[in-house]
Formats: C-alpha cells, structure tokens, sequence
C-alpha cells in the first residue's frame, strides 16, 4: 500500500504556486487576492478559512477575510458578494459553507462572479467543466484529480464508484473521472442514499471514491484487493482524551482498508490539503485570467 499524502502533494503544489507569483509579480504585476466570507461561528468553518488564509500566505498572496455574524440577513451577504464582485483588486474569493439555515446557499453562490468563482460553485463553471470547456473546477474534485496526477495513478479503463452526490463533491467527481483524460477515462458508478446493495458496487471498484459524511462507513469487506481509496470525508468525532475533545476522521475505516488497498488517502493529511492548495491554484488562475480570458 502507498499513501496519497497530501501533506506532501499539497506541499509541492504550493511550492509551485509560489514560484510562479514569484515571477508573476517581478514582472510587475500586481499579487493575487483570494477573499472568503466568512457567516456564523461554526468552528469547521473557522478552521477551514483559517487554513485557506494561511496558505495565501505562504505562497505570496493578499487575503481578506469578511465575517459576517451569524445573525446577518441573506440581502447582507449579497451586499458583502456584491462589494467583492466590483473590488477590481480582489481576483477570486469564495463564501464559505454551510451558511446558516435563512440564508439560501443557491442563491447567493449564483451572484458570485463566475469569472471570480474559485470555488466552481456556481452554475455557469459547473456546465463548462462539464462540457469540458475551460471553468474553475470545485476545489476538492480538483485536488483529488492532481493528487491522482501527482502519484502517477492508472486510472485508464477502470471502474471507479463514487459514494455521495453532493454538488460540490461527488457529482463533479464522477464527471470528471470519465473524462477522456490521462488520469480519467474511467468507467463511472456515481452511488447514493438510495442505492441498493452499495457493498456489491464497491467490491467492483478499482478506484473508490468517499464523500458521504459518516466515520468509518467503508470498511474493508466492501474493498477490493488493490484498489485505490480516495477518502473525502471529514467528521468530528468526540474523543476526550484529544485536547480540543474531538478527532477528525473520514469515511473510511483506514485502519482495516489500508492492508487491502494499492492506494489510500489519509484523514486528516489526505484531500482536505489538496482541496485548499486547489482553492488558491484557482485564485492564481483566476489573476492570469487563465479562465475566461478577460
Ligand atoms: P453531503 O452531505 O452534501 O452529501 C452526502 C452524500 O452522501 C449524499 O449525496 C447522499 O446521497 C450520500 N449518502 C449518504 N448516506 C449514504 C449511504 N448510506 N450510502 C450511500 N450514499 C450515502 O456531503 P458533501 O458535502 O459531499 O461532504 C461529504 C463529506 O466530505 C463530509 O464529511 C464533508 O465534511 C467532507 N468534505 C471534505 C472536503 C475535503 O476537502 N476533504 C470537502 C468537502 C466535503
């Protein structure tokens, strides 16, 4: 078994990052400035901003945070979009997620500009990523594709499950595994709630991708010898004897999965890493008008 480290993965990409703002800024250009709303005091949230924020300053970027309380109405966050749209310095920023109960997660990620839509939340990067033209890709399918790259994957040819369908993880994911790419073209079983006998599915999986939201749901019955095991899930899990009373975990049991597979990613140290050095390759892209071209 190999782990997909994506404390190293992300390192290098970050490295590489960095190296071209280097550049871009010595030939007198100005430097890439990622923003994030921030609503409401969810720690996950906090931490995850928290660490995009960080790692804009690691590779040379400006960053702004907007938090909002947790009380603000859906028309003060449309006023915070609607600043960031018209503010020529900011290049790409994101609206943190989930946002409290009243306010309507579709309709404010549809206001954001897609040409600063980072995140590749909105609707118009979600239909040019599938129609394969050039789009911000979501940050965490996208992680997991150059992550994949990175490690030089097989993935020709192969049948790769997708347990979740969410808009931001597993439904990109599938579209993108069957892709007629090099680290792609893959046969594609996209599975859900509602799918009947998960377990068989899995077992025909040589590539099995995680994103449900329940610790340790995979276990290493439902994997097959060799397979390689993409674990996106992130959960709290109480543990009092940790400091902070919780471990994170995924959603794979990576104790048993890991003896059976050719390829794992851990939690934490897996995609969560490749998602956030995603998130600012796309703010890169986005100040080299890379996307849309304008
Ligand atoms: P979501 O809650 O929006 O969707 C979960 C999906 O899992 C749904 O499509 C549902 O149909 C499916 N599902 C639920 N129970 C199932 C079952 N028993 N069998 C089969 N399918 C089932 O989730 P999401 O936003 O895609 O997030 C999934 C997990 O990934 C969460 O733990 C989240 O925290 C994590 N996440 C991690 C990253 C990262 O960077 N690593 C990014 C986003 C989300």
């Amino acid at each position: 078994m190999e782990l997909l480290d994506g404390k190293l993965a992300s390192a290098k990409l970050k490295d590489q990052i960095k190296i071209e703002v280097d550049e871009w800024v010595s030939s007198g250009e100005k430097k890439p400035h990622l923003a994030a709303i921030l609503v409401g005091e969810d720690g996950a949230s906090k931490t995850y901003v928290e660490s995009k924020v960080r790692s804009c300053n690691e590779v040379g970027f400006n960053s702004t945070l907007i938090k909002l309380s947790e009380t603000a109405s859906e028309d003060e966050v449309i006023q915070a979009i609607e600043q960031l749209n018209n503010d020529d310095d900011i290049d790409g920023f994101i609206v943190q997620l989930p946002l409290p109960r009243h306010i309507d997660e579709a309709k404010v990620t549809t206001l954001i500009d897609p040409k600063k839509d980072v995140d590749g939340f909105h609707p118009v990067n979600v239909g040019r990523m599938t129609l394969g033209q050039p789009a911000y890709i979501s940050a965490t399918p996208f992680g997991i594709t150059q992550m994949l790259e990175m490690y030089d994957v097989d993935t020709q040819g192969k049948h790769c499950v997708v347990i979740g369908r969410s808009n931001i993880v597993g439904s990109p994911m599938s579209i993108l595994m069957a892709k007629n790419s090099k680290y792609a073209n893959c046969t594609v079983t996209l599975c859900h709630s509602r799918t009947q006998d998960l377990k068989s599915f899995c077992l025909s999986a040589d590539i099995l991708i995680v994103a449900l939201g329940k610790a340790e749901f995979v276990t290493a019955d439902m994997v097959k010898d060799g397979a390689v095991v993409i674990d996106v899930g992130i959960t709290r899990v109480e543990d009092k004897s940790r400091p902070k009373g919780y471990r994170v975990t995924g959603d794979v049991n990576f104790e048993e999965v890991s003896k059976k597979c050719s390829y794992i990613t851990p939690v934490p140290g897996g995609v969560g890493l490749m998602t956030v050095a995603s998130l600012i390759k796309n703010t890169l892209l986005a100040t080299k008008k890379e996307i849309y071209g304008v």
